[in-house]
């Protein structure tokens, strides 16, 4: 079982930058100063009596953690090192730059207890980089994900489709060079232009147009696709809804909705469900399989892919769980006809 994690915001301490699409007091809900050392051990607490049998991960996510002075990440890591060394905590993740990352720094995480980094990335594009003032390039990506992997860290990427200058080939190709970097996993953010941001002035202004959320779902769907055949699971589609995201006037535009993970694995459940209704004649009745805990994505939500197979073949189709199906396998069932498709091979025949 995955460990538990005990979230911490650290928002934008340490960053002296300021990306086009970053407020990140607004997209972490959390804002000012670093959680003191007894801060950090009531929440650890709090999380333990919660759920005692759970092993618990500390996780530092937004801003840049390595981008701060070191005497500020000592102050959160080292209160943690006598739960670390008791097995009350198990293990330490956290989010940072690219650009903030050198040997020294991913030895000094190793040595208390980080074992993995999700590194924002973004894009690898170099004008995507430009133009959204992350401030370097795809080189320093390449270049920390081996500093990191060579201290024996895990390193998660980040990407963000559809900031200014992408388009869904170069985010594709990002995606591609991400995968040759071989992470233990993904995050994809399609971008939102959240107010206070240098983006929310440039859409504002007209210069500036995110992708809309079919846009923002099908490409997403076909970076799942690659990512499922390299075997690097994505982890995440879409920022998690907090209250201060969902609030009025904070997302201006953008392919932004509280269960968008959900509608890319339903589109990719609908691609292979149309492959496998290849000469199935319209009036049949059709059941499909899924895998455990696949069913909703294959119904779609508001059974919206029951509807689109009943106009688009003409067919009445159900779907069930199938607890002998791989979690990437889904079937057909139609008379005496029992297909089978792998969801991240588009057009595989039965
Ligand atoms: S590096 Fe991260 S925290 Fe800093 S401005 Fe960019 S997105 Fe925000």
């Amino acid at each position: 079982m995955r460990p538990l994690l005990v979230p911490f915001f650290i928002s934008h301490q340490g960053c002296p930058h300021r990306c086009v699409f970053c407020n990140q007091v607004r997209v972490a809900g959390a804002a000012g100063t670093l959680p003191t050392p007894a801060q950090l051990l009531h929440r650890i607490e709090e999380y333990h009596l919660g759920a005692p049998a759970r092993q618990l991960e500390v996780a530092f996510y937004g801003g840049s953690f390595t981008a701060m002075p070191r005497r500020d990440q000592e102050g959160l890591l080292l209160p943690l090192q006598p739960l670390l060394r008791a097995g009350a905590l198990q293990s330490v993740r956290l989010s940072t730059r690219p650009d903030a990352v050198d040997p020294d720094t991913a030895r000094f995480l190793k040595r208390h207890g980080v074992a993995t980094v999700e590194l924002g990335v973004q894009s690898l594009h170099a004008e995507v980089l430009e133009l959204s003032g992350r401030g370097h390039g795809a080189d320093e990506v390449e270049r920390s994900v081996a500093v990191l992997k060579e201290a024996g860290i895990e390193v998660g990427i980040q990407l963000m489709p559809g900031l200014p200058g992408d388009t869904p080939q170069r985010a594709l190709a990002s995606l591609r060079r991400a995968l040759d970097l071989k992470p233990a996993f993904l995050r994809i953010y399609p971008t939102l232009v959240i107010e206070g941001t240098e983006l929310a002035r440039r859409y504002r202004e007209g210069s500036y147009r995110p992708l809309d959320l079919p846009q923002a779902v099908t490409l997403c769907k076909e970076m799942l696709e690659a990512a499922g055949r390299a075997g690097i699971p994505v982890i995440r589609f879409g920022l998690q809804p907090t209250s201060e995201l969902d609030s009025p006037g904070v997302v201006l535009a953008g392919p932004y909705h509280p269960a968008f993970g959900q509608l890319v694995e339903s589109e990719l459940c609908f691609d292979r469900m149309c492959d496998l209704l290849d000469g199935v004649p319209a009036g049949s009745r059709v059941s499909f399989g899924a895998p455990p805990g696949r069913v909703s994505d294959l119904v779609g939500q508001r059974r919206a892919n029951l509807h689109r197979l009943a106009a688009r073949y003409g067919v009445t189709a159900s779907v069930s769980e199938e607890h002998d199906l791989a979690p990437d396998v889904i079937s057909l069932t139609w008379d005496e006809l029992r297909r089978h498709a792998r969801l991240f091979e588009p057009h595989s025949r039965h």
